[in-house]
């Protein structure tokens, strides 16, 4: 009943917001972080249990300053610290889990097919993480905002007590 909830708010309130967020531009964001919410409430009442976890990631956690290509594989990090790549290669590791970055939705989609996961934990901004719910449904998914205090795109970071959360979320038996 639940996964049917979500499908409901990912494949027909999600559009009728984004239409009317076309209208409202300045609340286009309040929306999708309405709908990232909503999703995540229901992802946990319907309690799926897997260890078959993907990590995705997006492209600006990685510091400006750092030039080594993440993008075909992350584990390029030479985990020196200044960004939170090292952190979640970490984290990843710990729990054995699949980890990707991705540059985009037509990537993210193409990782997702790959790899076959059972459940996302996605980091992402409001608008990337909406759209990428309604493109993996049914998988579930939990949703984490990323935080941009130097504006979009750049130089981001995560709350990285909300992403182990999450993890535990699904793999807790
Ligand atoms: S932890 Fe260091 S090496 Fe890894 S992506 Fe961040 S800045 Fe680059």
């Amino acid at each position: 009943m639940y996964r049917t909830l979500r499908g409901l708010v990912l494949k027909v309130l999600y559009p009728f917001l984004m239409l009317v967020g076309a209208f409202f531009k300045g609340r286009k964001e309040s929306f999708q972080r309405f709908v990232i919410g909503l999703n995540n409430r229901l992802v946990r009442r319907e309690k799926p249990k897997t260890k078959k976890i993907l990590l995705l990631l997006p492209h600006c956690l990685q510091i400006n300053e750092c030039t080594i290509r993440l993008t075909h594989n992350i584990y390029n990090c030479e985990r020196c610290g200044r960004c939170e790549i090292r952190d979640l290669i970490g984290i990843a590791e710990e729990n054995g889990l699949n980890l990707f970055v991705a540059t985009g939705g037509t990537i993210a989609r193409k990782i997702v097919m790959e790899a076959r996961p059972e459940a996302i934990v996605a980091i992402a901004c409001e608008r990337d993480l909406s759209s990428g719910l309604v493109d993996t449904y049914p998988i579930p998914v939990l949703g984490v905002s990323n935080d941009r205090p130097f504006g979009p795109c750049f130089n981001t970071s995560v709350d990285l007590d909300k992403v182990k959360e999450a993890i535990r979320f699904f793999s807790a038996g």
